[in-house]
């Protein structure tokens, strides 16, 4: 899997940010939508499977879903026959 790192700042456009906690006894891993004072290694509450400590791992941003690339045809000219 290719993940790409987003610089932040770079890009004005609408990122959804997500959080990853990871579980440092299972290694569960929750995905939730960032939430402010976020980082990475803070640690990140309880496990609910198995009560051990949950800690970020990563902060990534994504682009909204429902956006996807329209392959446009109007870009395509017609061949065009000459007279
Ligand atoms: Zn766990």
């Amino acid at each position: 899997m290719a993940m790409m790192f987003p610089s932040f700042g770079e890009k004005k456009q609408k990122m959804q940010v997500y959080t990853i906690e990871e579980c440092q006894n299972c290694h569960d891993k929750v995905k939730r939508p960032f939430q402010q004072g976020d980082y990475v290694y803070k640690e990140a509450g309880e496990c609910q499977k198995c009560h051990g400590k949950k800690m970020i791992t990563m902060v990534f941003g994504e682009e909204p879903q429902g956006k996807q690339q329209q392959a446009k045809s109007e870009q395509k000219a017609p061949p065009q026959s000459k007279q």
